[in-house]
């Protein structure tokens, strides 16, 4: 199965020049089943949500509609609930783990400092994290890093997965917040999730607007993208023309 980019939380933000943007998550074929990176928001967000959720969706003006679901997209491709096996989390942001009680029995992957930053929050973008993703008691893994590097990044790699899948810390969003790196059947991708403007809009006008949410990656991720252009960039979130265009390329052309 080729890698499938889905959108897991559709929001309309009030300024230009968006208008709509999606949530990426990822959909890969493993050697021990299917695995996704971030989980967008679920279907008790949509039916019972929380009282933070429903403030979220109110100022990100979210489209209400459970069918964007990724349990309902998955059911649409023909899959269940339990043919996911691993979903790997560039952070706990409600927009990210929300879909996580849609999969109880998939084995949940973070970065131990992440978890710590959702039990201990030292700061403004470490509030945003709603209990109620967690209250069916995921099953957790914790990764740290052990000396390992992915492409010349300080990175920890999901033992016992093929393709190889890493955690690539990318810290400032939250504490914890990680990339993803994924094999694929056409070559590395790189989710940077939230560590980068949308749309991975690396223009130094955008990262200045955004660097009070994103941290200081950018400039050895825009060094990154220069020296491996083989390797797939993509952002957390992205206009959902990307989405309907079936992702990456255009992408790809515009993120320098
Ligand atoms: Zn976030």
């Amino acid at each position: 199965m080729a890698l499938r980019i889905l959108n897991g939380f559709t929001k309309s933000l009030p300024w230009p020049p968006y208008k709509k943007i999606g949530a990426v998550c990822l959909l890969a074929e493993t050697s021990d089943g299917l695995l996704l990176v971030d989980s967008g928001i679920g279907l008790q967000d949509y039916h019972r949500p929380s009282r933070m959720m429903r403030d979220f969706m109110n100022v990100m003006q979210a489209i209400r509609d459970p069918e964007i679901a990724i349990v309902r997209q998955l059911a649409r491709l023909g899959y269940k609930p339990a043919d996911v096996r691993h979903i790997v989390l560039t952070h706990l942001h409600l927009d990210h783990a929300g879909g996580l009680p849609d999969f109880p029995n998939a084995m949940v992957h973070v970065f131990q400092r992440e978890f710590q930053a959702w039990k201990h929050p030292r700061k403004l973008f470490e509030i945003p994290y709603d209990k109620s993703h967690f209250a069916h008691g995921p099953r957790w893994s914790f990764h740290q890093l052990e000396g390992e590097k992915w492409c010349g990044f300080d990175a920890v790699r999901l033992a016992g997965l093929e393709p190889e899948v890493w955690l690539v810390p990318l810290p400032g969003h939250t504490s914890g917040h990680c990339g993803v790196a994924l094999q694929t059947e056409t070559g590395w991708i790189f989710q940077c999730g939230d560590a980068v403007p949308v749309n991975l809009d690396l223009r130094p006008g955008m990262v200045l607007f955004y660097r009070p949410t994103i941290g200081a990656n950018v400039p050895r991720l825009k060094a990154f993208a220069k020296a491996h252009p083989e390797v797939r960039m993509i952002a957390g979130h992205m206009d959902l023309d990307f989405f309907l265009e079936g992702g990456l390329s255009r992408n790809q052309r515009e993120r320098t």
